[in-house]
């Protein structure tokens, strides 16, 4: 055989087998997890795993179950037993916040017993992308969700569910986290889960491959801050506890200022290594640092560059 065909046949079969590996060995950390349901206020509830890593928010009621986001394929028997916990009733809708497999890697499941899957036009079409990106620890690729997971109804700016006497309402915001976040509202119970947008576990992830951006961050807060009002409980994306706006405000402040931070130091003509030497999130690491696969190191070079900080190797 040639060479070089050689060559590229051993490259291909290492690139599979580490996709693989990769796929199994985090699967194989999350069979077995125990989920935990906490009720939030009036008719739903969070459905959350041990370090409070996707969230799952729960209309609970006279309909049925209707769930934010789906969580990992391995979890799903665990998922479903949890909700359990507190209802009969059949899981008939699942909406996604985004693409992230931690998000919707349970979609498959639900589809097989019959729930019916919703997301923005944006988060389905990267579904149909050959590999899904996953940013943290410096960005990775999974393989793509099978066919039947993938949302069957897709909407645009927003759309309302008329469920269990509430009318929830899921609409995207700026690109955030993402280009297809999208924000879910529950009236009636006053609950808002925020996606990843809105995380108490490190800075926020803003994840370039799939569209995020930091602007559309602070301008999805700023929606989230007019949006909720003083008993207006928040699930956040990832984190262990049940949030309100105030946390929202100091999440966008801490935002806001290592913004302010690293802009002027650009306009003092610091370059990107210089700016890391400096540390401009330093006052703020203890507090949201608390997740080693996004940190300053991560978050800092995403600001500098959407400042308008040097794209060119020389000049970083
Ligand atoms: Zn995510």
């Amino acid at each position: 055989m040639d060479i070089s065909v050689m060559t590229v046949l051993r490259r291909f079969i290492f690139f599979i087998s580490s996709l693989l590996s990769t796929q199994l060995s985090a699967q194989a950390g999350l069979a077995g997890v125990e989920l935990q349901i906490h009720h939030v206020q009036g008719q739903v509830y969070m459905i959350q795993r041990p370090g409070g890593g996707g969230n799952i928010g729960a209309l609970i009621g006279d309909d049925g179950v209707f769930l934010v986001d789906s969580l990992f394929a391995p979890m799903s028997e665990e998922l479903v037993s949890t909700i359990r916990e507190v209802t009969d009733g059949d899981i008939r809708f699942v909406v996604n916040t985004h693409i992230h497999i931690d998000h919707v890697g349970g979609n498959q499941n639900l589809v097989d017993l019959g729930a019916v899957i919703f997301s923005h036009e944006n988060t389905r079409s990267k579904f149909l992308e050959e590999r899904s990106h996953f940013p943290r620890n410096g960005g990775s690729f999974a393989p793509q969700q099978p066919e039947s997971a993938r949302p069957m109804i897709t909407f645009n700016d927003s759309i309302t569910f008329h469920f269990s006497g509430e009318e929830v309402s899921a609409f995207l915001v700026p690109p955030a986290h993402t280009d297809g976040d999208i924000f879910v509202y529950f009236p009636e119970s006053d609950v808002l889960h925020l996606g990843d947008v809105f995380r108490t576990t490190s800075y926020p992830i803003i994840d370039k491959f799939n569209g995020g951006s930091l602007r559309g961050t602070i301008a999805a807060l700023d929606r989230a801050i007019d949006l909720a009002g003083p008993d207006t409980k928040i699930i956040p994306g990832h984190g262990l506890e049940i949030e309100d706006r105030d946390k929202l405000i100091e999440f966008r402040a801490m935002i806001l200022e290592i913004r302010g931070r690293v802009y002027d130091m650009i306009r003092e003509g610091m370059h990107l290594d210089e700016i890391m030497a400096a540390q401009p999130t330093a006052p703020y690491d203890s507090t949201w640092e608390n997740d080693p696969g996004w940190t300053y190191i991560d978050f800092v070079p995403v600001v500098y560059y959407e400042l308008g900080g040097a794209g060119r190797l020389e000049d970083r």
